[in-house]
């Protein structure tokens, strides 16, 4: 068999990333609308300082407007909660996120809890989560959105599909499977609990990995032809000091010898992130506004 399809993340991104600056043009001109992302940084967590100053780039290469807010590690939970209700009231912001981790002292929960739903541009607050399995129009968390939107760029037929994902966090597993059920696939949920994995797995015509475990999926766990999306980020450091290096949850040497489709990792799923970030804020800002979503 030759080798499977590499999905490529990385340009199905840019083009996504293009779409949405289009949007982002067409929507000022017709309406005088310039989107707005809002993201809160709280202390100095490296990788965070990296993923934001990655957001506001883009947000402004799409022609959008980004507003940074960096607070101290030492924030208290009532000052986070009040630059959330300031942004909430603020009509120039269309889409707020807080980057997680948050320091141990602080509650994620009821710090997402207090966005306005509608600006939840993350799709983490319970009400996006609850419209999400009643089929209802929310905002998505940007990585599932992003692994459809490689899926359908991939040719993946879905309707009928068997459709394993592995992970069923409220970030990437969970809303995966919902969206997979969505488009009619037959959905199946494995977990750290779930038993005979790697049968589980070879009945998937669509394998979704989101386990964090570097390589667990291995080629024989793959069905011939099906097409794999690899979630995972899995950073191994250099024992000899060099740079680190990424790994998927597949071992994507074997499994692109049996798959149809495959990511790689790096420059597969990872960059769908952030441009499903603007696709979400150009969503919000459009429906807060009571403007026709434009389609991807
Ligand atoms: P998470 O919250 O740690 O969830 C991991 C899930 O995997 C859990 O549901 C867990 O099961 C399951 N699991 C753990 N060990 C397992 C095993 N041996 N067999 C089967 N299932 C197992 O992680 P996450 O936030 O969903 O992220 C998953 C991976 O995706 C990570 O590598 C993360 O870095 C990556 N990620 C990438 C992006 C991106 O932009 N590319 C975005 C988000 C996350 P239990 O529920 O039973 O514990």
């Amino acid at each position: 068999m030759t080798d499977a399809q590499l999905i490529d993340g990385k340009a199905i991104a840019a083009d996504v990333r293009a779409t949405v600056a289009k949007q982002v043009a067409a929507l000022k001109d017709a309406h005088g609308l310039t989107p707005g992302l809002a993201v809160v940084l709280v202390g100095e967590d490296p990788a965070s300082q990296i993923y934001v100053r990655n957001k506001g780039k883009q947000t402004i290469a799409a022609g959008m407007q980004s507003f940074e807010f960096k607070l101290p590690a030492d924030t208290t939970q009532d000052d986070l909660l009040a630059q959330v209700a300031a942004l909430n009231a603020d009509p120039a912001v269309h889409g707020i996120l807080v980057q997680m981790p948050l320091p141990g002292h602080l509650d994620e929960n009821a710090v997402v809890n207090a966005i306005d739903p509608d600006k939840d541009v993350d799709g983490l607050h319970p009400v996006n989560a609850g419209r999400l399995s009643l089929g209802e129009d929310g905002l998505v968390p940007c990585t599932p959105r992003g692994c459809m939107i490689l899926l359908d760029r991939a040719g993946a037929k879905l309707e009928g599909a068997d459709a394993v994902v592995i992970g069923r966090s409220k970030l990437v597993g969970k809303p995966m499977a919902q969206l997979l059920l969505a488009a009619n696939a037959t959905v199946t949920v494995a977990h750290s609990r779930t038993k005979n994995l790697d049968e589980v797995c070879r009945r998937a015509d669509v394998l979704v990995a989101a386990v964090g475990r570097q390589e667990m999926v291995r080629g024989d766990w793959v069905k011939p032809g099906a097409t794999v999306i690899d979630v995972g980020m899995n950073r191994v450091d250099d024992p000899a000091g060099g740079k680190a290096k990424l790994y998927g949850d597949v071992a994507f040497d074997e499994a692109k010898q049996v798959a149809r489709a495959i990511t790689p990792v790096p420059g597969g799923v990872g960059p769908m992130t952030i441009a499903c970030l603007l696709l979400n804020t150009v969503t919000a800002a459009c429906r807060q506004t009571g403007i026709a979503v434009p389609s991807v």
